[in-house]
This record gives C-alpha cells, sequence and structure tokens, in this order.
C-alpha cells in the first residue's frame, strides 16, 4: 500500500506528551485517524488519542478527555512545562 507522504519513520519516532495526563502519546496514531487538517479535524472518540491545533502547534492528547480539559485552560497546562524559550 502506498503511503501518501511517504514518511516511514517507524513507530515511536514521534512521541508527544499529553500535557493534562502526562502519558506519552504517538503523533502517528493520532494523525492516522485525524487528519492535518488545523482546527478542522475531525472528532473521533476511537480510544487513539486526539489532538489539538493551538498558539501555532499541535497539542496531542491520549484521549477527547484530555483534549476538553486542556482546551478549558489551555494556558495553564502549557505554562506548566514553561515553555522553551
Ligand atoms: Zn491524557
Amino acid at each position: 500500500m502506498p503511503t501518501p507522504g511517504g514518511r516511514h519513520a517507524g513507530r515511536g519516532a514521534a512521541l508527544a506528551v499529553d500535557l493534562v495526563c502526562g502519558r506519552e502519546v504517538d503523533e502517528g496514531d493520532v494523525d492516522a485517524v485525524t487528519g492535518h487538517v488545523a482546527g478542522g479535524a475531525p472528532e473521533r472518540a476511537g480510544g487513539i488519542g486526539a489532538k489539538r491545533f493551538y498558539r501555532g502547534r499541535w497539542y496531542y492528547f491520549c484521549s477527547l478527555e484530555c483534549r476538553l480539559r486542556f482546551m478549558a485552560t489551555p494556558d495553564a497546562f502549557i505554562e506548566d512545562i514553561g515553555g522553551n524559550a
């Protein structure tokens, strides 16, 4: 099967950290179900994860529940990791 985009970095190559619960989320798994459209990703409760585009970058979450908690107070979670200036 040809893969759109052609990238095949292998599993575990792109792990994001869920800022809400601290769990590691495989970005590839989330992208596979949500697509790459900023702000327009369909909501899927497939148990794989969720992501959200906020302030110029994607944030990944283990579940829609964590994403909802993030969106309630996004700055609180972002400030918690101190940023990277
Ligand atoms: Zn989570």
